[in-house]
């Protein structure tokens, strides 16, 4: 009998795709990764301009959208 055990959300991940590296970018940005898969995380932005611009990107999304709420009240 094998026992199925999900360990994903506790494992590290490792970033090898810019799929995997997207998909993580939320947790990055509010620090909720673990150190090693943060540090996956980086290093894959440090060979991919294309994850680099993406970050960029929803980074100033989230400020625009910070600085609207900001405005608001
Ligand atoms: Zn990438």
């Amino acid at each position: 009998m094998v026992k199925r055990v999900s360990t994903r959300r506790a494992r590290a991940r490792k970033v090898d795709t810019c799929k995997e590296a997207t998909s993580l970018i939320i947790d990055y940005l509010n620090d909720e990764l673990k150190p090693e898969t943060t540090l996956s995380f980086e290093r894959h932005l440090g060979m991919c301009s294309d994850c680099v611009a993406f970050l960029n990107t929803y980074k100033k999304t989230i400020q625009i959208t910070q600085s609207f709420l900001r405005k608001k009240t």
